[in-house]
């Protein structure tokens, strides 16, 4: 399995979805899902990694749980043979994903630290999976 996340090119930060893949599943999606990134304001791209970048922020549970049936939808979307069937789990997956980015919230970063300060510091008080 590998995780699901959106990454910032400009500030080396990465949206963790929460979400595991297999990669092999992933590649057959037929939708690109993006995300205004907060730290840029452009929009990134979802992808696949093995490996979590080290700066990372999780987005909320329910915006996790919404993306979650986006996904499931995508891949419904992929593996149907029947056309409407298929337009029927996209649109599906485009309102759930719509659902996830407007549930997300805001990362409140402490003051005086940067992005990939706040994020790192962050990681280091959760707890190991
Ligand atoms: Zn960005």
């Amino acid at each position: 399995m590998a995780h699901l996340i959106f990454r910032c090119d400009q500030t080396n930060l990465a949206m963790m979805t929460g979400l595991e893949i297999e990669p092999a599943v992933f590649e057959r999606l037929h939708a690109t899902r993006f995300v205004q990134c907060r730290f840029c304001g452009q929009d990134h791209a979802w992808e696949v990694v093995e490996r979590i970048p080290e700066a990372a922020a999780l987005m909320s549970r329910g915006a996790t749980e919404c993306l979650r049936r986006s996904l499931q939808s995508d891949a419904n979307a992929a593996r149907a043979v029947d056309a409407d069937v298929r337009a029927l789990y996209e649109r599906m997956a485009g309102r759930w994903f719509r659902q996830a980015i407007k549930r997300d919230q805001p990362l409140d970063l402490e003051p005086g630290l940067t992005a990939h300060e706040g994020l790192l510091v962050r990681r280091e008080r959760l707890p190991d999976p």
